[in-house]
């Protein structure tokens, strides 16, 4: 006998209601949605609470989790069109696997239940004001998008976004939902290096206040971050050097005989002391730091930096 699956709600009429809603028991009006019988409320005390199919029947319940979880998301976006909202949203991005986050609803006018579409059909459509489909959502319970979908969605811009609903508690989530966690979303919100087309990495200016190695008193000192990787200020570029100069800090060309080179370097505004490269890494993390301010986008596949605009 396969493994029937718990669900946390059934419908009853037109509406969708939780177990929680409920009395124990065999209920008239609660249905499965996939095989239309009548569903038992189990409201034991030692298993979570659920609605369970009679023995005997052929419904595991797969289709039935796939049925809630198209339903209740759509309840949800058309709640949030109807009052203005966004759905917050986030995911991994398998692009660049980075987390990113927007909003699920942001070009969307309407929503569409298997709507067909060329190649595909999608579990919910989203479609901006002129009618163009801009997101396709997937409900993955067992069965995956075809690749012919997944072809199609690409070649038509259409963002897809995948959520995946292995049992009754990840159903749960979906209920009133006003933020979702997306599995997948085929869209990565960062920009792209024109040469090489990998995602660009943020440079951040970080200013911590330190002290100065010989003077003791307080000091600024720049340097520059981007997604882990350390930035000297002799690398800076003009509009870096004038970013850092108005937050208050002191960059001026001076030799170093370690490197035996003149670099630009912190300066200790009192006594004149800099900071050689070699001991930046002793102020690259600290919490007195002044909030990180973004002045450009580096490749780190091409090693190409690039300014703020453009
Ligand atoms: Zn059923
Ligand atoms: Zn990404
Ligand atoms: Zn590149
Ligand atoms: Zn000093």
């Amino acid at each position: 006998m396969p493994r029937t699956l718990k669900l946390p709600f059934a419908v009853c009429g037109d509406k969708i209601i939780h177990i929680s809603e409920v009395e124990s028991g065999r209920q008239i009006n609660c249905l499965c949605p996939v095989c239309n019988t009548r569903l038992i409320a189990r409201k034991g005390n030692l298993r979570q609470h659920h609605f369970a199919h009679d023995t005997g029947t052929n419904c595991n319940g797969e289709s039935a989790l796939h049925w809630f979880g198209k339903h209740l998301l759509l309840e949800a976006i058309d709640r949030a069109l109807t009052e203005g909202c966004t759905i917050p949203m986030e995911w991994q991005c398998d692009q660049c696997d980075h987390k990113h986050d927007g909003n699920l609803l942001k070009k969307a006018a309407s929503v569409a239940l298997e709507q067909v579409l060329g190649e595909a059909r999608p579990d919910l459509l989203l479609k901006d004001a002129t009618g163009k489909p801009v997101v396709a959502i997937e409900v993955i319970v067992t069965h995956e998008p075809e690749q012919s979908a997944r072809d199609f969605y690409l070649k038509q811009n259409i963002v897809v976004v995948e959520v995946r609903i292995k049992d009754g508690i990840a159903l749960e989530a979906l209920k009133d939902l006003r933020e979702l966690k997306a599995d997948a979303v085929s869209f990565c919100t960062r920009k792209k290096c024109p040469d090489c087309h990998a995602p660009l990495r943020p440079k951040m200016l970080n200013i911590v206040v330190g002290d100065c190695y010989r003077c003791h008193l307080p000091m600024k000192v720049a340097f520059i971050e981007a997604d882990g990787m350390g930035f000297p200020s002799s690398a800076f570029s003009p509009q870096e050097i004038e970013c850092a100069k108005k937050q208050g800090c002191i960059l001026e060309v001076r030799y170093s005989k370690t490197v035996n080179n003149r670099y630009l370097a912190n300066v200790c505004p009192k006594c004149k002391a800099f900071i050689g490269e070699h001991y930046m890494h002793n102020y690259s993390c600290r919490d007195d730091s002044i909030e990180p301010i973004q002045t450009g986008w580096y490749c780190s596949d091409c090693n190409n930096h690039f300014p703020m605009k453009g």
